[in-house]
């Protein structure tokens, strides 16, 4: 018995190695840019917020790996977010400025006329588990801290009707959390888009950490008290009165505090109660559709109210 010549078949090995992995980085790109293609379609009349589908785009986020502000995963991120938004029909804009060493980057998302709403989530996450126990050095997944608010926003506009009546903003905002890491302040680019506005918004709600398995959403100290019992009486009316529960437990500074400084009607819906919080714990298997959809469909019941 004989072999062939050794160098034929490591060349085609090669050759082989080659083109799988061509085709890897072509199949990983298009899954990245095409991930609303596999949503059905914005339309007139808008559809259901769907749990599964801001779980899909929860997920994208957490492939891309940890995404703090200033690191080229971050710039993915936003490139991914305008990408889902020209997807979906809506006419984005960017707010890029440099803080510090580091460039920022809010994308917001404009579609229909009226009075002023801004739905606002930050979609960097922190550069340092500075609670986590074994790695504090190491950056985070930020599945629910980040990934979570971002993918409501992203399902909200597919799902969202193409005409409003009202003039709807999804703010996706970058530099939330870099607070207390290199002297750097928390909101950044909340701060930016506060400082900007033109005109004052009727309001502004903030998503961040809304995505636990295990969710409870409490009143939250700041946030102003009628939108919130709005809000969590939609939430009631849907029956998530076990998830929402209309009682104060936390006074945060979140991305809704700028806009408070300046006398806007602002609410943070977070639920502070997790484990994970800045650990490198905070991946996608913690968080679940069901939290991501009941959060999305109070959002949108409020949005499409007359
Ligand atoms: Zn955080």
């Amino acid at each position: 018995m004989t072999f062939p010549p050794k160098t034929k078949p490591t060349r085609i090995l090669i050759i082989i190695g080659t083109v799988t992995i061509t085709l890897i980085t072509l199949l990983t790109s298009e899954y990245l840019i095409n991930t609303a293609s596999n949503h059905p379609e914005s339309s007139a009349t808008g559809q259901l917020f769907s749990g599964d589908s801001a779980m899909t785009y929860a997920q994208a986020q957490c492939d891309i790996g940890p995404r703090p502000t200033g690191a080229t995963a971050n710039k993915a991120t936003a490139n991914y977010i305008i990408n889902i938004l020209r997807q979906t029909g809506w006419p984005s804009e960017s707010q890029e400025f440099q803080y510090r060493d580091k460039p920022i980057q809010n994308v917001i998302g404009k579609r229909g006329k009226g009075s002023l709403v801004i739905i606002g989530a930050h979609y960097d996450t922190r550069p340092r588990a500075d609670n986590d126990p074994n790695n504090p050095q190491l950056p985070i997944i930020g599945a629910n801290d980040g990934a979570s608010g971002t993918a409501i926003l992203l399902e909200l506009a597919r799902v969202l009707p193409t005409s409003l009546s009202r003039e709807v903003w999804l703010a996706f905002l970058d530099a939330e959390d870099w607070g207390n890491i290199d002297g750097w302040p928390f909101s950044v680019g909340a701060e930016h888009l506060a400082a900007s506005l033109k005109r004052k918004p009727d309001s502004i709600v903030i998503l961040d950490m809304v995505g636990d398995r295990d969710q409870q959403i409490y009143f939250e100290a700041n946030s102003n008290l009628p939108l919130q019992t709005t809000l969590f009486s939609i939430a009631a009316h849907l029956g998530y009165s076990a998830n929402f529960v209309p009682r104060i437990k936390y006074a945060m500074t979140d991305d809704h505090t700028p806009f408070l400084t300046r006398g806007i009607t602002a609410v943070d819906l977070i639920d502070f109660d997790y484990p994970y919080w800045h650990t490198l714990q905070d991946t996608c298997d913690k968080i679940d559709a069901r939290s991501l959809e009941r959060v999305g469909r109070v959002i949108q019941q409020w949005l499409l109210e007359p």
